[in-house]
Parts: structure tokens; sequence; C-alpha cells
């Protein structure tokens, strides 16, 4: 995530911040100039462009900072969500807050990378409590399902320890399922796929088969060695999904460590996703799981990338500001 500054005291600010903790300042994100803008007295922003825009009326509700165009009207990332927890599940309201903030974190990197999400919807479902659900997070034709009970920390942790993932949270499945949306926009059915399936196999493979022989005998023996995770081996759709991201998780933390002065050369210097990769991400990763051990934590990325990932990488980023395959 790039850096922001109060545009009237100049102080640094967070994506999240919805007033400036230095001058007091109300404030609300402009998707359309990228950047955390004042509102005047009467709450709105009025743009170079002479339009008004009013902050979201969701900001009670989910914590949304946006700004909407229309007074009482929701923003561009709260338009996206299809289906939330009812107004009477205060826990799934509390979950939605919390999964909604990781959700237009996902809009912002997908804007700045040049990915188009139009035909995108979510639902943000429970599982838990009295009003809870059969959900399962997943992606099918641009909608994305999300369970909002993943926001409760000891519940994802649980879930975490029994599937034996090393790593789980609410960006990370946001990141995993729009990694299938993006799949189907650009890549199945035009003429990318050939180098697709070059790298990460035939798609057409039956999807439920592969699925019932993952969870009956596991990855693969020396799976490491060409995937991100054992999840990755499981389809071609899903190597893809985790390949996205990674891809994601990579650039977004390259880009923070740039504006907070943790790298010296910007992420956009370098002429690969893989020289970035191979010069700052693999150094940097390693520097953060030591300070993480510092503090007792467990580590930032704890992932290795084995050589044919850097491959599967540099496909996905060359996806980034590429528009829609050509047809076959
Ligand atoms: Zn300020
Ligand atoms: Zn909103
Ligand atoms: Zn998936």
């Amino acid at each position: 995530m790039r850096a922001f500054r109060c545009r009237v005291c100049d102080s640094e600010l967070f994506f999240e911040n919805s007033a400036c903790v230095t001058c007091g300042s109300v404030l609300g994100f402009s998707r359309q100039e990228r950047a955390i803008v004042p509102l005047d007295e009467t709450g709105r922003y009025v743009d170079a462009g002479r339009w008004i825009w009013h902050r979201c009326r969701n900001f009670e509700l989910s914590g949304c900072t946006w700004l909407a165009r229309i007074d009482g009207g929701q923003c561009e990332a709260c338009d996206l969500t299809r289906t939330r927890p009812a107004d009477a599940d205060v826990d799934g309201l509390a979950q939605f807050g919390k999964a909604e903030a990781a959700k237009r974190h996902l809009v912002v990197e997908l804007d700045s990378r040049g990915f188009r999400i139009d035909g995108l919807v979510f639902d943000m479902l429970s599982s838990t409590g009295a009003w809870g659900e059969d959900v399962v997070i997943g992606h099918a034709d641009g909608v994305i399902t999300i369970d909002v009970a993943e926001s409760d920390d000891a519940r994802r942790e649980r879930i975490r320890g029994e599937l034996g993932e090393p790593y789980r949270t609410m960006l990370g499945h946001l990141r995993h399922e729009v990694g299938h949306f993006v799949q189907q926009q650009l890549v199945t059915g035009g003429d990318r796929l050939a180098a697709y399936r070059g790298l990460f196999g035939d798609e057409t493979a039956d999807y439920q088969a592969e699925i019932d022989r993952h969870y009956a005998e596991g990855p693969p023996e020396g799976w490491a060695a060409s995937y991100l995770s054992a999840y990755a081996t499981m389809h071609p759709f899903e190597d893809f999904a985790e390949t996205f991201a990674h891809y994601l998780h990579i650039s977004d933390t390259c880009e923070t460590a740039a504006a907070q002065g943790l790298v010296t050369v910007a992420p956009a210097a370098f002429g690969s996703f893989r020289d970035l990769v191979r010069g700052v991400w693999i150094p940097l990763a390693i520097a953060l799981n030591q300070i993480n051990r510092s503090m007792g934590k467990d580590d930032l990325y704890p992932f290795v990338i084995p050589e044919p990932v850097l491959d599967k990488l540099d496909f996905v980023a060359r996806l980034a500001f590429a528009g829609p395959g050509t047809m076959q």
C-alpha cells in the first residue's frame, strides 16, 4: 500500500483513517484520485472537476471511509457487496466490518495494478451465531462468497491449525478468490491460454475429481519444488489463484516497504516481476520474518518460492494493465 499524507497538515495518514489525528480534519478516500481527501464542514468534498462527493452511508455500519457520488448513497467498494449479514445479526455485522475493510484494501490494489473488476460481486455471509448459515468460500462466474466469520481471529487460527496451513487471513482469502475471477477474465478462452497451460497445467481436468484426489491422497511427493502451497497442487485453477494471491502479497508489501523507506529501490524500477522477487522480495521477506521472530510472532511470509513459481508469478504479473486477451 502506498503512503498517504493529510492535505491540510501534511501528516502521515493510514489507508483506514477517517480523521487526521494531528489536525482533526475529517477524511474520505477518493477512489478516482487514489487519495485520502479532507471533507469540508458540511461533510462534502469538491474535486477538481467540481464534482461533489459525500461520505459513504456505510461509515457507521462497516467503517467505510470512501466517498460516494450521492448524499446518503454508498461508494463503489460497497456497491460490490451483493449480500451482507442481516441488520439484527450484531455479531455477523461486526465480522462484516472487518471483512469489508480487507475488501477495500483489495479494490485499491487491483485498481493500482490495472485489474478491472467490472462484473465482480461479493456475497459476505456469516457461518456463525444464531443467524449462521452454511458458507463455502469460493468464486463462481464473478460472484465471490466470503465467510465473514473468518474475521474472528480465534476461529480462523483454529481452522488454520486443523488444515495445517502456514498462513490464513481475510485479505489472503480475498486475494485468492479474486485470482479465480482474473483467470476467468484474462486467461480462460483467450490467447494466453497456451502459455498458462505450459506453466499451470490443463485446466480442463475434472475439478471435483482432482479435489477428491487431493483430500484422499494429499499433495504429490516433492510438491514444494514447484508449488507455493499444498493447496495449489489440487488443480491448475487453484495453482493460479494461489499464485495470484502471492503476486498481490508480494507487490503490495514491496510497495509498502518502499513507501516506508525500508527498501531504497522503487518496485517499478525492476524490468520483471522475477527480478523484483529475487532482488527485493526474498531478502525483504527474510528480514521481516526475523523481525517477527524477535517479537515472538510467526513468520510474516511463511513460504519458500521455488524456481518454477518465479515463472508463474511472472506470468501473473504480466496480466497487470494487460486488458482482456484476444479471444480465440
Ligand atoms: Zn491533518
Ligand atoms: Zn462504502
Ligand atoms: Zn480457490
